[in-house]
């Protein structure tokens, strides 16, 4: 599995002042993505161990909020496996501190059965759409994607949306 790019400081994917890291590789291909370089499975560098140490270092700053994962699409088969390491790593070390992910794969559908979402506080779900893209929606580009509160979703077995 390969990953894109680590930002140190990100103010605009999710509340506050997070890390964030953006996975390589995505099969969606969504028209107008803001991110296509990161669709090559091949492209970015490589996602080790030491890239979760990378991570979880920089969150320990303590106005860092949270991580967030973004792609490429973190949740793709060839990329879950690493996705669920770092968000599992991350929640033992920073219990107090937030993990949000970006997945064009719906909750409901797909994700809310793996390991990984006992490990994510939420995910903003669904691919793209470029007919629905709305500039004031808040931390999703098209009004079908959803701001998801993961655990409350799983508590009462139905999707809960994230209240800001
Ligand atoms: S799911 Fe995300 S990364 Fe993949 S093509 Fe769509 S907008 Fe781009």
């Amino acid at each position: 599995m390969r990953y894109n790019l680590i930002r140190k400081m990100d103010i605009s994917d999710g509340p506050g002042v997070r890390a964030s890291i953006f996975m390589q590789g995505c099969e969606f291909h969504c028209k107008n993505c803001f991110n296509p370089e990161t669709w090559d499975f091949n492209g970015g560098k490589e996602f080790t161990d030491d890239t979760i140490k990378e991570v979880l270092d920089i969150c320990a700053q303590p106005q860092i909020k949270g991580l967030s994962i973004l792609g490429g699409e973190p949740m793709h088969p060839n990329n879950i496996e690493g996705t669920t390491k770092l968000a599992k790593a991350f929640k033992e070390k920073y219990p107090e501190k937030t993990v949000w992910v970006w997945s064009g794969f719906k909750f409901d559908e797909y994700l809310k059965d793996k390991e990984v979402a006992k490990y994510v506080d939420v995910i903003v779900d669904g691919q793209y759409k470029d007919e629905l893209h709305d500039f004031r929606l808040k931390w999703r580009g098209s009004s079908n994607q959803r701001v998801i509160d993961v655990q409350k979703s799983l508590k009462e077995d139905k999707v809960v949306l994230f209240e800001d």
